[in-house]
């Protein structure tokens, strides 16, 4: 009896000592750097909280950090993680241009960089890019409008206001262009018409995506081209951009049975979103399964860490301004009200109490 329990104490002690250096072991490959725009929508905290548990699950551990929206702050957090001696740096870039000088660095000590959602432009020192289809984005938003005016009875004119993302950014303009080969058909014939004129992505754009500068812009245009008159869809190219247009909306009565809202898209799936969504105060949203780009990209840092091929689908459609750079490519989904449930729900992406 008295052997058998040492025996079992000698097995207990050695499990543990071997699960013990298994957890140091999975340190041992190092750390990982990442850096996003920042915390305002809840998109970039999933990433995040998403990029840490699957670089875990691969070994590694990682330094993430936010650059509240701030251009300088976001180089500086990338070239102390250089300092640090990251093996690899993931980042969604705020402004696209600016990181030429630290990824050269980046390049010179051997460190690897995937651009993350986001391309980085300009440098040849980005090794590889894991998105989504951000032109495909622009398509499911474009077929969104179409689908919802088809459902009323495709009555003509149809009023709509067309809102684009931040211009430093190379997905707003991407979502813009996949968009545009949707609903300018329907523009040109007339069957669509954009009282403003406002049209063209320059004078569309909404700097940093922000929620409240879209509001502006929205109650200066249901101003100056509506009064009495039915705005009927209103192109939205992401959820912050959603929310701030939803407010301008609602703060001159839209939403009401005398002046119903108009069809009102998004990007993102965001908490407050799916809300607006179930409340009928917002059409649609794209969603973006941030577990799945993270998966994608925690086998881009390991597989590149550990001279193994790196997974790409995308060898042509994004192009630096250096370099193509190879890229993974992941399909976005749209959400309305009839397949929030599962695609958003069903799925563990959120909670039912979560979206209450
Ligand atoms: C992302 C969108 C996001 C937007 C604003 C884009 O680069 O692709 O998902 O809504 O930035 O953060």
């Amino acid at each position: 009896m008295k052997i058998l329990k040492s025996v079992a104490v000698i097995l207990t002690v050695s499990a543990a000592f071997s699960a013990m250096s298994g957890a140091a072991f999975a340190q041992d490959k190092g750390v990982i750097g990442i850096s996003l725009p920042d915390k305002t929508e809840s998109r970039w905290i999933t990433d995040g909280k998403s990029m840490v548990d699957a670089l875990k699950a691969k070994g590694y551990s990682a330094d993430l950090q936010y650059a509240n929206y701030d251009v300088p702050t976001q180089v500086n957090q990338v070239e102390n993680m250089l300092a640090k001696g990251v093996k690899a740096l993931v980042i969604a870039p705020i402004d696209g241009k600016t990181f030429s000088d630290a990824l050269a660095l980046a390049q010179k000590k051997g460190i690897k960089v995937i651009s993350y959602d986001r391309l980085i432009s300009q440098t040849k020192d980005v090794d590889y890019y894991a998105t989504f289809d951000n032109y495909g984005v622009g398509v499911l938003q474009g077929q969104s409008i179409v689908s919802a005016w088809q459902k009323a009875g495709s009555k003509t004119p149809f009023n709509i206001e067309v809102f684009g993302g931040s211009s430093d950014d190379n997905n707003a303009h991407m979502v813009y262009a996949g968009g545009m080969s949707v609903l300018k058909p329907y523009i040109d014939s007339g069957k669509f018409v954009v009282r403003s004129k406002q049209v063209v992505f320059d004078k569309v754009a909404t700097r940093n995506w922000d929620g409240a500068t879209a509001q502006a812009r929205m109650d200066n245009l249901l101003s100056a081209f509506y009064g009495k008159d039915h705005l009927d869809a209103v192109w939205t190219p992401n959820d912050a951009i959603a929310v701030g247009v939803i407010s301008s909306l609602k703060g001159i009565g839209y939403g009401s049975a005398r002046q119903t809202m108009p069809v009102v898209t998004g990007q993102d799936a965001d908490i407050q979103n799916v809300k607006n969504i179930v409340r009928g105060d917002q059409t649609s949203t794209v969603f973006k399964d941030t577990r799945k780009l993270a998966g994608v990209t925690a086998e881009m840092v390991d597989n590149a860490l550990s001279g193994k091929q790196v997974p790409v689908n995308d060898t042509k459609s994004y192009n630096n301004g250096t370099k193509i750079v190879p890229t993974y490519l992941v399909k976005p989904i749209l959400v309305d009200k009839a397949n929030y449930q599962s695609e958003l729900v069903t799925s563990g992406y959120y909670t039912q109490a979560q979206i209450k």
